[in-house]
């Protein structure tokens, strides 16, 4: 194995104040977060960005206080306050016990709480809104009536969450409609005409199907936005603010996410109703879990061949390459196809069931690498992704806290690179 030809950073060579185990230890801010150079400003940022950080702050070896392992519930599964059924779905699903989140929301959810949830990636958010959701409606039959309503930010994602509604559903008489873009909406329209208990839609073709009079949101009760904090960031707010408006019996509000940007705790407020908090681990701070290394490529050398050598030389079997532009992700790809390594591609110039597809054989390991664009770095569940590699710095630290949070999930060891060009 040669990997001479790029510099890992040493954790113990980077910080004198490595611990003695070897582990890196991080600069942090007072409240442990990482500290970023904040580039002079004396507000902090929207975002915290990432372009002006010191690079040596996105190294760090795993901690391994692993969040679905060490986190034991008291209950097993079998002990939840649910109904049997949905108890033999979860358990064929190979769930024992709740996660965290899961554990410590179900109630305040049965009871009909608002609830702001902060959760690492991979804890199973998921299940810990349509767990109580599906309770509550194999409890109070609902009849021609859409129950809820929840949105997700990209098309993988919410067509991720009816997988799932689906699997927790089997047999129980209840129904789901995925409304996203790239997708025939004449099909939507036909699934429509069976009132789907339950939508799961991206924003832009749930206005467009609400605008053509498809249906209405005056009797949705229940909204869900996955991934809040991206939902309610500017490429959305004005579209979740007509859904809010056009939800007028909504009673029950659920907000999920990994992270928190303050700046949007006002509209937080706003919107939900004596809400029930819940933060578990270390959320913003996730990927504590996740070894970070970073890779200084020097100006003039071949990031490719930098690439290949460090997948040949980690074994790396399932890897999630990150890249910033859609035609810097295509190329990337087939220049990975072209010496024979299976790769396949995700980015907003695809048609939705390329990016399907593409996600798919990534699923079933018919390719060993996929590319994308941060279109797939929020909420993707790709079980046993061993590798996150950033090819290019995310321009923020959210971006790069969802982009790694890809690998490591529901207990398993992940390890991410993130190559930062030395100018
Ligand atoms: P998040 O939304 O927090 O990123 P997911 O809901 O996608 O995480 O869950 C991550 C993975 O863990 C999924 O494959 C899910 O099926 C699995 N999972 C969720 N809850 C449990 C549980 N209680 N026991 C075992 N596996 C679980």
């Amino acid at each position: 194995m040669n990997n001479s030809n790029y510099k890992k950073d040493k954790p113990k060579k980077r910080f004198n104040n490595s611990s003695e185990n070897g582990n890196r230890s991080r600069p942090s801010s007072s409240n442990g977060k990482p500290s970023f150079n904040k580039g002079g400003r004396s507000r902090p940022q929207k975002a915290k960005q990432v372009s002006n950080l010191d690079p040596n702050l996105l190294a760090r070896k795993a901690v391994h206080t692993d969040k679905v392992k060490d986190f034991r519930a008291e209950r097993t599964i079998e002990e939840l306050p649910i109904n049997d059924k949905l108890k033999a779905l979860l358990k064929e699903k190979g769930f024992e016990r709740p996660s965290e989140i899961q554990d410590k929301t179900l109630e305040s959810l049965l009871e009909g709480r608002d609830l702001l949830g902060i959760a690492q990636t991979g804890t199973g958010k998921t299940g810990a809104f349509l767990i109580p959701m599906i309770e509550q409606m194999i409890q109070h039959p609902v009849q021609n009536r859409t129950y809820a309503l929840i949105m997700a930010p990209t098309r993988e994602l919410a067509t991720q969450i009816q997988d799932e509604f689906k699997t927790m559903t089997k047999g129980l008489n209840l129904h789901s409609s995925c409304f996203i873009g790239g997708t025939n909406i004449n099909s939507d329209f036909r699934n429509l005409r069976r009132t789907p208990h339950v939508i799961i839609a991206t924003p832009g073709r749930l206005l467009d199907l609400i605008n053509r009079r498809a249906f209405k949101l005056d009797n949705v009760n229940t909204l869900v936005l996955d991934e809040f904090d991206r939902m309610l960031d500017m490429g959305f707010i004005n579209d979740v603010k007509k859904t809010l408006q056009l939800m007028k019996s909504r009673k029950h509000t659920l907000l999920f996410s990994a992270t928190l940007d303050r700046k949007q705790e006002g509209f937080i407020k706003e919107i939900l109703n004596n809400p029930v908090r819940v933060k578990v681990s270390n959320g913003e701070t996730t990927g504590d879990h996740i070894d970070q290394e970073v890779i200084r490529i020097n100006a003039g050398e071949d990031k490719f061949k930098i690439l290949t050598d460090l997948m040949e030389s980690q074994q790396m079997d399932k890897l999630l390459i990150f890249e910033e532009a859609k035609f810097k992700v295509k190329k990337l790809t087939s220049m990975l196809n072209n010496i024979g390594i299976k790769a396949d591609e995700i980015h907003g110039n695809k048609t939705q069931n390329a990016r399907q597809n593409a996600l798919n054989k990534f699923k079933q390991g018919k390719v060993r690498v996929l590319v994308a664009t941060d279109v797939a770095a929020r909420g993707l569940d790709v079980s046993d992704v061993t590798h996150v590699i950033n090819y290019q710095l995310p321009m923020t630290f959210d971006s790069y806290i969802h982009r790694i949070g890809r690998t490591g999930r529901a207990g398993k060891a992940g390890k991410a690179y993130t190559f930062v060009d030395i100018k």
